[in-house]
């Protein structure tokens, strides 16, 4: 996509402590405590003039928006919390670019949502991954996968550890189911339905 985030004046993006709580971060949804560290990423103002800065999550950061944090991470020396596994998250992030579309594991609450992968119906109750992709600095859900279609999807069905930060809620119990899930991976699907990119191009149709 076309920005003018390279223009002369464009604030760079940057990692820096939030100076109040009130700021929400832009991958997860949920708010960024005043003083924790977040990433800011800088782009186009989708509601008007000029630049505007979103914000995440330094952990979010890495896991959604790996090519954009990856250089400020390499340009600050300073000691960062985590800064192995955000360097990690990045590193895994631009060897299967489609990882950082990941936002949560979640049972189908219910059998209607049809599968980006393989294109089935997802059984209510089994293991699905939402996925988003980001447009102008916000975040657009296009719909779930199969757990058992992540290698065929995201190039890598090695996703438990991110899965399980990306969705604290997860028991021990849940973990576990997942994880044996996850070890059945079906085959990927031919590429006969229509280009990806076609339907990149269709706003919002995840909501299902
Ligand atoms: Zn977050
Ligand atoms: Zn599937």
């Amino acid at each position: 996509m076309a920005h003018g985030s390279a223009k002369i004046g464009a604030v760079p993006d940057s990692i820096q402590a939030a100076p109040t709580g009130r700021a929400k971060c832009r991958g997860c949804g949920k708010p960024i405590a005043k003083g924790e560290l977040r990433f800011g990423e800088s782009g186009p103002n989708s509601y008007g003039e000029g630049e505007a800065t979103t914000w995440f999550h330094l952990a979010c950061g890495a896991l959604m928006r790996p090519e954009k944090l990856g250089p400020v991470l390499e340009s600050q020396s300073e000691e960062l919390p985590e800064r192995s596994f955000l360097e990690e998250c990045v590193r895994v992030g631009s060897e299967h670019p489609r990882l950082a579309r990941l936002v949560r594991a979640e049972r189908a609450s219910s059998g209607r949502a049809h599968c980006r992968s393989c294109r089935e119906l997802i059984a209510k109750g089994d293991w699905r991954f939402a996925l988003q992709t980001f447009e102008e600095g916000r975040p657009n859900p296009i719909g779930t996968i199969h757990a058992e279609c992540a290698e065929a999807y995201l190039g890598t069905a090695d996703v438990l550890s991110r899965v399980r930060r990306l969705t604290p809620e997860l028991s021990e119990e849940d973990a576990e189911a997942l994880s044996r899930t996850l070890t059945q991976q079906r085959p990927g699907l031919a590429k006969t339905q229509g280009s990806e990119e076609d339907e990149e191009n269709q706003h919002g149709s995840g909501s299902a």
